[in-house]
């Protein structure tokens, strides 16, 4: 998971998904990254099972980077990302291109459901919760990176998905939003469990009122304290997280077992989360489904 919250990282993997780029040149110029920042990227992603390093011309040696079977099974999360800046950004370049079922041939939207019961799911209708194992040094990113300098950072490649940039494109940003759908709500509360320095803290969080992902709110308990909350939108942002932490508890499993576990208690199993499709309600599997520019609608 930690291995994905970082905006170069979701780039290149959108691109390897979207544009099947292999080749270091290929990243290069759609994304305008500079060669070092790129080669550590596809180090980690190498080192971290994503990418797959293959010699494709022995002279002079050249190398390309494949998804790896862990790699591939990132499609639902990416798909779930596409939806949710489709429905929340507006002028996003993820309305400028369609989500196709070719099972039934339609224009389509995900549906997040429980792979167990079949029934359409929500933030709202599971249970999530941390494994008992899970302590804070299991969220905190594990090594905090140089901060980054102006021009390391994405421009125009990153319109595909703004927002979502700014929620999993950080590393803080990607444990404080899984703290709060395992409903961490207050200031001390953020900081205790995620070993968060405050001022970095504040400024997540402000960052994330700024999105209307989070609210700030008057607390249940004590008037004269605030909580913050997950808003619709932020709500809305469920199945990326759940997609993304079934991916690292199926990739990422370490010795003392997945870090979060989500139920449905409706069918009262383990949450298996799936993407439907919208229009015919099929389960969506990865070869049925691509993007493709939208169609112009003529006037009748
Ligand atoms: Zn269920
Ligand atoms: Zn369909």
């Amino acid at each position: 998971m930690q291995l994905l919250g970082d905006r170069w990282t979701l780039l290149i993997l959108r691109d390897a998904f979207l544009l099947r780029t292999r080749r270091f040149g290929g990243w290069r110029e759609s994304l305008g990254i500079s060669d070092p920042v790129l080669s550590r990227r596809l180090r980690d992603l190498v080192d971290g099972g994503v990418l797959r390093r293959v010699l494709y011309s022995a002279a002079p040696e050249r190398h390309e980077y494949v998804l790896t079977e862990a790699g591939l099974d990132l499609w639902a999360f990416l798909v779930a990302i596409w939806g949710w800046e489709r429905r929340w950004v507006a002028g996003t370049a993820a309305v400028r291109v369609d989500l196709v079922h070719d099972r039934c041939g339609a224009r389509t939207m995900p549906l997040l459901a429980c792979g167990g019961c079949g029934a359409v799911v929500g933030a709202r209708d599971t249970a999530a919760e941390r494994s008992p194992g899970a302590g804070p040094e299991r969220n905190a990113p594990p090594r905090l990176r140089r901060r980054s300098t102006l021009s390391e950072e994405p421009t125009d490649a990153a319109l595909l998905m703004p927002e979502t940039m700014a929620l999993l494109g950080d590393r803080w940003s990607t444990v404080m939003l899984a703290a709060a759908f395992l409903r961490t709500r207050r200031f001390g509360d953020f900081q205790r469990d995620l070993g968060v320095p405050p001022t970095l803290l504040s400024q997540r969080l402000r960052t994330l009122v700024a999105l209307d992902v989070l609210q700030r709110v008057p607390s249940e308990q004590r008037s004269d304290h605030h909580e913050y909350r997950l808003t619709v939108k932020g709500l809305d942002f469920f199945p990326v997280m759940a997609l993304l932490w079934r991916w690292a508890n199926r990739w990422m499993a370490t010795p003392a077992g997945p870090p979060v576990r989500i139920s449905h208690p409706a069918c009262g199993a383990a949450l298996d989360p799936v993407l439907l499709c919208e229009r015919c309600g099929e389960v969506l599997r990865r070869r049925d489904v691509r993007f493709a520019r939208p169609q112009r609608v003529s006037s009748v």
